[in-house]
């Protein structure tokens, strides 16, 4: 089989652990990941012009533009080395809209990749318990819930073991309705689209559980079966 990457692209709201299961599949398989809303925020950080473009969208809980977020994405895909075997790269946060998905699809039909959509569902109250609690690193942009995982507001990040993990500027309560709002408006009739086009690509996940049952189930699943275990 020729070395290539399996695109796999997480959908959900906020908090519905997406995140997390990207993590523990990057413990167990190679694999590369991209966030959108990491990238967007490390613009930020650095205070590129693209950065000062996007802060107060992001601030507000909106979404930026599709075309700014597919130059994103376009980038990332096209800077990855080559893998050694089967290898997956999974995508966070990206699309969002629909104009985002009719741009990836032409990109996806284009380059000839295999991908597959996993879409998180969890309800708005379980979102905002889980938000009140999350910490992510300032440095990998890993998250963790406060108290759990020797996590804690301040502390040195369990992952990369250099970043301190702090709440984020959007997670507060005004941001986090508006992302909620934009999530029904904007994301839900697009997911509704995907799983009505991509029917086999697209698989739907009850993310209400605990993270170490979804990823037992996740890795059942049939794209796992030949990937390259993580050599540590
Ligand atoms: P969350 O999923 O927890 O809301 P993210 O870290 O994925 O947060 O994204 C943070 C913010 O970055 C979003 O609220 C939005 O403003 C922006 N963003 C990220 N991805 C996209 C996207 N695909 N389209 C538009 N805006 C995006």
């Amino acid at each position: 089989m020729t070395p290539s990457y399996r695109y796999l692209f997480f959908l959900g709201k906020p908090a519905s652990g997406k995140g997390t299961q990207i993590r523990l599949l990057l413990e167990r398989f190679e694999g590369r990941t991209f966030s959108t809303g990491d990238a967007l925020k490390d613009h930020i950080a650095r205070g590129t012009p693209l950065g000062k473009k996007v802060k107060e969208v992001i601030n507000a809980g909106k979404l930026v533009s599709d075309d700014i977020v597919m130059d994103l994405f376009r980038d990332a895909a096209e800077h990855l080395q080559t893998p050694v075997g089967q290898a997956l790269f999974l995508v966070d946060g990206f699309p969002r809209t629909i104009g985002q998905y009719e741009l990836l699809k032409s990109y996806l039909a284009e380059k000839g990749v295999s991908h597959l959509f996993l879409y998180f569902t969890v309800e708005d109250t379980l979102v905002l318990r889980r938000l009140s609690g999350r910490l992510v690193c300032n440095g990998c942009f890993a998250p963790f819930t406060a108290g759990r995982d020797n996590a804690e507001e301040g502390g040195t990040c369990p992952q990369c073991r250099k970043g301190v993990l702090v709440r984020r500027s959007d997670d507060n309560e005004t941001a986090i309705q508006k992302r909620l709002a934009e999530y029904r408006s904007l994301t839900e009739p697009m997911i509704e689209r995907i799983a009505a086009e991509e029917q086999e690509r697209f698989f739907e996940i009850d993310g209400a559980r605990t993270a170490g049952v979804i990823f037992e189930e996740l890795i059942q699943m049939k794209p796992f079966a030949d990937l390259q275990k993580r050599r540590n």
